[in-house]
């Protein structure tokens, strides 16, 4: 039992939503495009659930947030798929691929053949248990990957009202969740490793406004330590947490944001791998032909760093998606991708955008104690990275635009005097 199909994206995340947009731009024929999903609704906009979707009020709900509509275009619901003749196989995990035969097989027994395959499996949540901690399947200990993770979590939220939930990780899903949680008026606690929050981005200046911030919000930070157990009561509920560094915390729910792993294992030994992604070309290619690979799962060559680089994010995820699109149906027209790595978060009433990389010396500027500040990156003489809190459409246009041009920068005093006003003049 088989089908065929000359296009077939494998995953149906926003990287998968946004290459059937632009497929459709590109004129594709009705029936030569087929995407598989192991989730039960069409793709849709993942940076919703760690924000709208957990709001107390008027939350965000499908089919408000299918793709395209965080980059302002079309909604595309299953019924823009049907009309489209785009095949959506829904609820469906491919188990195997052979990248030789070019077919796919899914859990169901069918044999899904391709002459193009755009590989967009994305990323799974990294468990506890694989940092040696039992009890991930508790029913109040929350991941936030996924549709069916957002569900829970928001009952469990709502079981838990005015009670404590401790936040494991102090990246993004720490960070954004522990918000949302404040907002449904639990109290919180955050637990991380690390001296501050979201290390892998912020200076220790930057993260102590939002650690501040924070605070004045009721959370509570314990860092330098990690998780060691949970103590469960006979139903299986976690009723505290057990850190290494001696404190017990009693919680009604647990959050769990300690990283991704890209989903990768299909092609292990069939393609090359890079950077804990599938490596690929401008053109988004494998290194095998037929096989391409977009968003999270993809490492690919970013050509203002001169360097392949795996990145987590849905504006990357986005552009790489049409990229792919117009490389794989007009080869001739279609350069390498070119692209400026963007990152953003929005917690409680801030928001923050960075672009670029956040290598060599850091040169801050503006209020910290007011409501616009940010900072440059500075490399081998050359501005590579700027970070904005709280600008408006213009400013963040135009840190975006200077990282871009990679400036020299010959005096960091100077760069620092001029602040936010150095990018607006560029
Ligand atoms: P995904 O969107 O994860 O899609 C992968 C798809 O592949 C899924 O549907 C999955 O079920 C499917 N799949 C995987 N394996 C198989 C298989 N074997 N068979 C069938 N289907 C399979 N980024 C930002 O820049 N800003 C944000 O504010 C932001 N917020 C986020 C909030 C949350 C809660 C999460 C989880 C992520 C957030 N991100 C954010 C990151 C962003 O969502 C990802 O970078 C983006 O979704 C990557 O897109 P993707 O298509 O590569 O993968
Ligand atoms: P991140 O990689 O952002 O952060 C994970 C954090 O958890 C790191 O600080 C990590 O520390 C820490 N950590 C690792 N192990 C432990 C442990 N055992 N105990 C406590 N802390 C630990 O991943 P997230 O899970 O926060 O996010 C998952 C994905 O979702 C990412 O791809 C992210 O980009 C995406 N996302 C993006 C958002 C955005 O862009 N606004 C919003 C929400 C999600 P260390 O660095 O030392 O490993």
């Amino acid at each position: 039992m088989g089908r065929a199909f000359v296009y077939v994206i494998l995953g149906g995340g926003v990287a998968a939503g946004y290459a059937a947009l632009e497929f459709t731009n590109r004129r594709v024929s009705h029936g030569e495009l087929c995407i598989i999903s192991e989730e039960t609704v069409a793709p849709y906009e993942r940076p919703a659930l760690s924000k709208g979707y957990l709001l107390p009020e008027a939350p965000a709900r499908l089919p408000a947030f299918h793709t395209c509509v965080g980059a302002n275009e079309e909604r595309l619901t299953p019924k823009w798929y049907k009309e489209h003749g785009i095949e959506l196989v829904l609820g469906t995990r491919v188990i195997s691929a052979d990248v030789r035969r070019r077919t796919l097989l899914t859990a169901a027994g069918e044999t899904i053949s391709y002459k193009i395959l755009i590989v967009a499996t994305g990323a799974r949540a990294l468990k506890l248990e694989e940092f040696g901690v039992n009890g991930s399947d508790a029913e109040n200990v929350c991941y936030l990957r996924d549709l069916n993770d957002a569900n829970r979590l928001v009952d469990v939220m709502h079981s838990c009202s005015g009670g404590n939930a401790v936040v494991i990780g102090g990246g993004y899903i720490g960070m954004e969740c522990a918000a949302s949680l404040v907002i449904n008026k639990i109290n919180v606690t955050m637990v991380f490793p690390e001296a501050q929050c979201m290390p892998r981005l912020f200076t220790p200046k930057i993260a102590s406004f939002y650690e501040d911030y924070y605070k004045s919000k009721g959370v509570e930070f314990v860092k330098g330590t990690v998780l060691s157990s949970f103590d469960v009561d006979s139903n299986g509920k976690v009723v505290a947490v057990n850190l290494r560094d001696g404190k017990r915390l009693p919680v009604d729910m647990v959050v769990v944001g300690i990283g991704i792993r890209p989903n990768t294992s299909l092609f292990e030994g069939q393609l090359t791998l890079e950077k804990g992604g599938i490596k690929v070309n401008g053109k988004m290619q494998s290194s095998n032909s037929s096989v391409y690979a977009v968003g999270d799962v993809a490492a690919f060559p970013v050509k203002l760093f001169s360097e392949t680089r795996r990145l987590e994010h849905v504006d990357s995820a986005r552009k790489c998606a049409r990229h792919v699109v117009a490389a794989i149906m007009e080869p001739e027209k279609t350069g390498d991708f070119d692209y400026v790595p963007f990152f953003y978060s929005r917690i409680f009433a801030l928001s923050w955008q960075f672009y670029g990389d956040n290598v060599g010396e850091v040169v801050h500027f503006g209020d910290f104690s007011g409501n616009t500040f940010g900072a440059y990156w500075v490399n081998k003489g050359h501005l590579v990275g700027s970070f904005l809190e709280g600008g408006s459409k213009e400013e963040y246009a135009a840190i975006a635009m200077v990282t871009s041009l990679k400036p020299a920068i010959e005096d960091l005093a100077e760069l620092e005097s001029r602040g936010l006003s150095y990018a607006m003049a560029v």
